[in-house]
């Protein structure tokens, strides 16, 4: 392993104060550095967190970054949420400061095995799926990054025995040097955060950084359905594991007549029909062969896979069933927060469809959407700021309506008046929250409970009939 940071003593600031924000400059106070965090959020905006730092002896800077806290600094680490170019940084990296992430920082203290999974879509619902295989395999197991927990505050859980599942998104690749997972995936690359990475390629170099250090001991996971993925194996010293791809050669996982394969070498093996799948949807057989490949490559048994991918239900706001009403179904997916996601999920429904669209826009191109909006919608409402971006885009035929509902709530409104028995209502918004929400929680909460609103006065003993 790369030699660790020296900590204690050395003069440390920390840029954005988000959970991990937080965790990695209470780590590096506990190692001894004299911290500083600097947040362009006001006070008020960062008063819950103020005062736990402040406690602990950190220096707080808020509403803007001061030019000489990033000059006299001897370690920077940056917030997933800030870019790297701001021009504070730039100024910091050509003075030779080194500036990491948290996931750097952590990664160099953590103890045990680091099994890092990126990619678009899909990343929580599979790394939440291989913490669940690999627990329930008897494995001690924890479950992080980019989700729930920060890895920093993974580090003291950890052993030499112990399996971190990493949730990583791709600007915590950004701004890695060492991190290398024994077991690296990539779910697979398509477009989104392009506003801040700037293109495709430089979007997708960022998430190929996963397998950088990884020898020939490690192993990489590709989609083998996904072109860039493919491209990105070509250069890899680890060892590849493919899945997806039906009947390919090569070792992975892979679907044959309805059942998941596994191959390794010369040894094949079912591990378990498709129909024991729980979730929705052709792309969470993606993410279920994902986290088979992992969870075997981590040394779960093919028994255990199969049970507890058996029992695994959809992470909240991923496709996320709420209720019916009136013979009407309403799903959550208020996690798609880009153009392929909303795809994925318009496509693990036969039709009927009405569906909610809208939020902030990222950038993206809603036009693909076009063909698969004509075969399933029966109607469409759009919200938020990038509601007349998508009218402009939409062209479906004049039987499906487009409807102007402007927030999330008239939305829902207008679909169940309209809706029949039968039809589904989706909110898979193929747009970030952040223009009417806090963030996507929050918009799939809101939805959630103006459904079950329904709910109760179509039927107010609270029954489900779902
Ligand atoms: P992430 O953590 O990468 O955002 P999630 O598991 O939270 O991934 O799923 C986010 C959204 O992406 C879901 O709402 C779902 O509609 C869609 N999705 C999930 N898995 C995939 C996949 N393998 N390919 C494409 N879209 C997916």
């Amino acid at each position: 392993m790369a030699a660790k940071i020296q900590l204690d003593g050395k003069r440390a600031l920390v840029v954005g104060l988000g959970k991990s924000g937080v965790a990695a400059a209470l780590f590096l106070r506990a190692q001894g550095s004299r911290v500083t965090v600097s947040d362009s959020k006001t006070e008020t905006q960062l008063s819950k967190d103020i005062p736990a730092l402040l406690d602990r002896g950190v220096v707080v800077e808020t509403g803007g970054h001061g030019e000489r806290t990033f000059r006299d600094q001897d370690l920077i680490v940056v917030s997933p949420g800030v870019p790297v170019d701001t021009p504070q940084l730039k100024q910091a990296h050509e003075l030779g400061v080194p500036i990491i992430g948290e996931v750097e920082l952590a990664s160099q203290f953590l103890r045990g095995n680091v099994i890092g999974i990126t990619g678009s879509n899909g990343k929580t619902t599979t790394t939440s799926l291989c913490g669940e295989v690999l627990s329930k395999s008897g494995l001690k197991t924890q479950v992080g990054g980019n989700i729930g927990t920060p890895v920093t505050d993974m580090i003291a859980g950890s052993s030499d025995d112990t399996w971190n599942v990493l949730e990583i998104s791709s600007f915590q690749l950004e701004t890695i040097e060492t991190f290398r997972p024994k077991i690296g995936a990539i779910l697979n690359i398509t477009p989104d955060h392009l506003d801040r990475h700037g293109s495709f390629a430089a979007y997708a170099a960022a998430k190929a950084r996963i397998f950088e250090n990884q020898t020939k001991d490690d192993f990489a996971v590709l989609n083998a359905d996904d072109p860039t993925c493919v491209e990105i194996a070509a250069a890899l010293k680890s060892e590849i594991y493919w899945f997806g791809g039906s009947e390919r050669a090569g070792n992975g996982a892979f679907v044959r007549a309805a059942s998941i394969f596994w191959r390794d070498g010369a040894n094949e093996k079912e591990i378990l029909p498709l129909t024991d799948i729980g979730l929705k949807g052709a792309h969470n057989v993606e993410n279920v062969l994902a986290a088979v490949t992992v969870a075997l490559l981590a040394g779960c048994k093919a028994e255990d896979v199969r049970r507890v991918v058996k029992q695994f239900k959809a992470v909240e706001h991923r496709l996320e069933y709420v209720a019916t009403i009136r013979g009407v179904s309403y799903y959550n997916d208020s996690k798609a927060t880009n153009v392929d996601a909303a795809i994925k999920a318009i496509e693990s429904f036969p039709g009927n469809l009405h569906i909610i669209l809208g939020g902030k826009d990222k950038g993206s191109d809603y036009a693909v959407m076009n063909e698969l909006l004509a075969k399933r919608a029966k109607r469409i409402y759009t919200i938020g700021a990038a509601a007349q971006k998508i009218e402009s885009q939409i062209k479906v035929p004049g039987s499906i309506e487009i409807v102007s509902a402007r927030t999330l709530d008239n939305a829902v409104k207008a679909a169940s008046e309209i809706a029949t028995a039968g039809d589904v209502v989706l909110l898979s918004p193929a747009c970030a929250s952040f223009d009417q929400f806090d963030n996507y929680e929050h918009r799939g909460r809101v939805f959630k409970q103006l459904v079950l609103a329904m709910q109760e006065q179509a039927q107010p003993t609270g029954r489900s009939n779902g």
